[in-house]
């Protein structure tokens, strides 16, 4: 019979390619629209790192890897990781993948059995959720909202924790909110993981794009137990501005570590080499291209939020990482005229064609989010136009 898998039933596309394709299958009919959905930095892989990957086709290495990565590039990401925190892995503490979402799969594949519970801070990016549900487990959300900065507490950690909770998932610099959790607050919770016995998985991806003085610091630094427990998730996608390379990994616990490389051997094999090679160079080349494109999104956002903190009906707190405003649109939602903020934003998209990714995908149905990896004039006039739209219904 022709029926679907029951895990089918829940499965939700992701909300931020949704109406990036809706924005792009407008502009392709003429229309002039704006989108602000990107996930993505807009610039190029920088040269340095396309041409390590032409060299390496060149040398005839297009082969099979082995399915955990390549060596060399273990040994990249363990550089790194001593390099930036200080932090001693070996290889079969690293396993490399097809882009971070991919290894986060793998990941929840590993730690879950039906019923288990992963605990998940509110705003969350939306493969979280979905990704535990596919492995059998149940997300448990705690919230963050503009008021607590995005941020969720110790004290809400330990109440949502039950006999079923396997692992805590943090994301700082967050997606979709930018905000960073200071060492302070990363031990507090590190010590509810230690205190529950549980995982900690945390997804670094955002950690080079800090802006206004702000500093990432890993999780896995605060400790031995911290390091033990944690999984850092990270790779070059936002880094080194590669998202279409599909590389991304997890360093941690060889126990863990070994099954996802087992599975990774009868699911993806090895990312593909030629993106291997080119985040080789990524890790051990230059990286005045990171710190050129950090600035830039400094810069925009400089620009841009008070722009936007303008807009009637706002409320927006200053991201301190990645390339995204959190706007709460409560008051903007309700003075327009519109029953939630998902009308809202496919509104602000049909009349004003502006695309935004409404929250109700990161669980924060008050905001929406706008990613400033945009070009700086459109960004301004799309601002001009979200305030018009709201200005003209107020
Ligand atoms: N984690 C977060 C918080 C992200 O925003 C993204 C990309 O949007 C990823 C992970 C996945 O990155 P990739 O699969 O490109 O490595």
């Amino acid at each position: 019979n022709r029926k679907l898998a029951t895990r089918t039933e829940s499965l939700t596309p992701s909300t931020t390619l949704a109406i990036t394709a809706k924005a792009k299958a407008m502009k392709k009919d003429g229309i002039d629209v704006i989108g602000l959905g990107a996930g993505e930095p807009d610039f190029n892989t920088p040269e340095n790192i396309i041409e390590a990957a032409y060299k390496s086709m060149e040398e005839g290495k297009t082969k099979y890897t082995p399915s955990g990565g390549l060596p060399e590039l273990k040994q990249a990401i363990i550089n790194k990781m001593q390099r930036d925190h200080g932090l001693t892995y070996s290889p079969s503490e690293v396993i490399v993948g097809v882009g971070a979402k991919h290894v986060l799969y793998t990941l929840f594949q590993v730690i879950l059995d039906p019923g288990d519970e992963v605990v998940i801070p509110i705003p969350y990016w939306v493969s979280y959720p979905e990704q535990v549900k596919l492995a059998g487990g149940k997300p448990v959300f705690i919230e963050g909202t503009v008021d607590t900065d995005f941020k969720v507490s110790a004290q809400q950690l330990r109440s949502a924790i039950t006999d079923r909770t396997k692992a805590f998932i943090l994301n700082s610099p967050s997606n979709p909110s930018g905000m960073i959790y200071t060492e302070e607050e990363l031990k507090e919770l590190a010590s509810v993981c230690k205190e529950a016995d549980i995982w900690i998985i945390s997804d670094e991806i955002y950690e080079k794009l800090l802006y206004g003085g702000a500093t990432h610091t890993s999780v896995a630094q605060l400790s031995g137990d911290a390091k033990e427990r944690t999984i850092v998730i990270n790779g070059v996608s936002k880094s080194h501005s590669m998202t279409g390379w599909r590389i991304g990994y997890a360093c941690g616990d060889e126990r863990v570590i070994k099954p996802m490389t087992d599975l990774a051997s009868h699911s993806t094999s090895n990312p593909a080499t030629p993106s291997q090679y080119a985040a080789i160079e990524a890790y051990e080349g230059p990286q005045d291209a990171v710190e050129m494109m950090r600035k830039d999104f400094g810069e925009r956002l400089e620009a841009v939020y008070p722009l936007l903190a303008e807009v009637p009906g706002f409320r927006l707190l200053k991201p301190q990482g990645a390339f995204y405003l959190l706007p709460d649109v409560t008051e903007a939602v309700r003075k327009t005229g519109f029953g939630n903020t998902d009308e809202f934003a496919k509104a602000l998209l049909e009349e004003a064609n502006v695309a935004v990714i409404p929250g109700s995908g990161f669980g924060a149905p008050d905001t929406i989010r706008l990613s400033y990896a945009t070009e700086l004039g459109l960004f301004k006039e799309a601002v001009r136009r979200i305030r018009e739209f709201v200005e003209k219904r107020w």
